[in-house]
């Protein structure tokens, strides 16, 4: 009897251990492919370059990349609404040059991606594939030529639209806000060009963002499958910046891939509500920290970060991510869904998940969720590279 105690106590300490090593080799050998990353902006907002060691700064850097398993990483070329035509494409190109810059400066650890093959090599060389995107057609100024500099430039994907719409797209922010009065709805005979232009090029056209209008105009006009970067499933947490199941059957027949996006307030449809609060209650402070640095991203992060233990409680669990993308997997099937964490633009993600060092719990929920090696696989990666090289065929 004591025999059998012992070896059920061997058998199950051998399996927990195999179970460890199996999600750590196993997000090792994928190829860990991220959608989307804001550091470029957030750095040069923060004065913080990618090479720095930013431990508990920034939710990403250079050699916390290799930490997480970090193969590929499509870096975010990102202004806001402030910028527009005389200035957003130019700001556009001193981001890009900061991430040239910055890879040069570290030729043995990073190269810039710009085609599949680059790709497989930076895999190879295990250094750490740079890719570009750039995050709002109002970067282009409404001229094709800047589109195709882009693309010269490396970028391979654009969102068609920030949360502001351009004068040939509408937004998911304005759409349903009914903000876009007098601008257009859906997508203008420019907006179907810049598509058809990102076509020809092998530029894939991002829908996270977009307005419903929009994202169906997209679809319909594109000849390659698209994706959507950074967004989760509406169905779960209805937000703007979801995407509805019907949108989801949409972008699955058009071939496409859903990056998942760990922001809390796109995962959790209870989190707006529980942080409103936690930010009233702490409203002086931040009114403190506002009149120093007058970003509202800025002083959130100050006080997430100081009362970390009282927000970590308002924070989904990673479970809840993975829910979104079982529903998607559920709806249209396991070659439609990636990662694409949006960190350094996002000031709240899954308790678990407090920076790209925590990848590999990713693996291990999709393994303990029977996720096949096969699928976990297209999942980290496969399915991206599909749409990538599609999109440049
Ligand atoms: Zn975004």
């Amino acid at each position: 009897m004591k025999h059998k105690l012992l070896w059920a106590i061997l058998l199950f300490v051998g399996y927990t251990n195999s179970h460890a090593q199996n999600f750590k080799r196993l997000h090792k050998k994928a190829t860990v492919i991220d959608t989307h990353n804001d550091f470029i902006s957030t750095g040069i907002e923060k004065n913080k370059s990618f090479d720095m060691a930013l431990k508990g700064i920034t939710h990403s850097d250079l050699n916390r990349m290799k930490t997480g398993g970090i193969d590929i990483q499509v870096f975010s070329i990102f202004c806001d609404e402030n910028y527009g035509n005389g200035t957003a494409y130019a700001f556009a190109n001193r981001e890009i040059d900061t991430l040239y810059a910055t890879v040069q400066r570290n030729p043995s650890k990073m190269m810039i991606v710009k085609t599949p093959e680059d790709l497989l090599s930076a895999v190879q060389s295990g250094k750490l594939g740079s890719m570009i995107g750039v995050e709002g057609g109002h970067m282009i100024e409404d001229r094709i030529e800047y589109l195709e500099a882009f693309f010269n430039r490396g970028a391979r994907y654009m969102t068609l639209t920030w949360n502001n719409s351009t004068s040939w797209a509408s937004s998911a922010a304005d759409e349903r806000a009914k903000h876009n009065l007098g601008r257009p709805y859906g997508l203008t005979s420019f907006g179907k060009e810049v598509v058809k232009k990102m076509n020809a090029l092998g530029m894939i056209v991002d829908i996270s963002h977009v307005g419903e209008q929009t994202f169906y105009d997209a679809i319909a006009t594109s000849t390659k499958p698209v994706i959507a970067s950074h967004s989760c499933t509406y169905s779960i947490c209805p937000v703007p910046r979801n995407m509805t199941d019907d949108q989801i059957k949409a972008l699955g027949k058009n071939g496409g891939v859903i990056h998942l996006n760990f922001y809390s307030g796109f995962v959790d449809s209870s989190f707006k509500q529980k942080n409103d609060a936690f930010l009233k209650k702490h409203e002086a402070e931040k009114n403190e920290l506002l009149k120093n640095n007058p970003s509202d991203f800025y002083a959130n992060l100050v006080l997430h970060e100081k009362y970390k233990d009282e927000i970590d409680g308002v924070r989904p669990s990673l479970s809840l991510l993975i829910d979104h993308l079982d529903h998607i997997v559920k709806l249209i099937g396991v070659d439609h869904v990636g990662l694409g964490s949006d960190f350094d633009g996002i000031n709240s993600s899954p308790r678990e998940l407090n920076d790209v060092t925590d990848m590999p719990l990713i693996t291990q929920e999709l393994l303990k969720r029977g996720y096949s090696k096969k699928d976990i696989h297209k999942i980290l990666g496969g399915n991206f590279i599909r749409v990538f090289k599609a999109n440049q065929q």
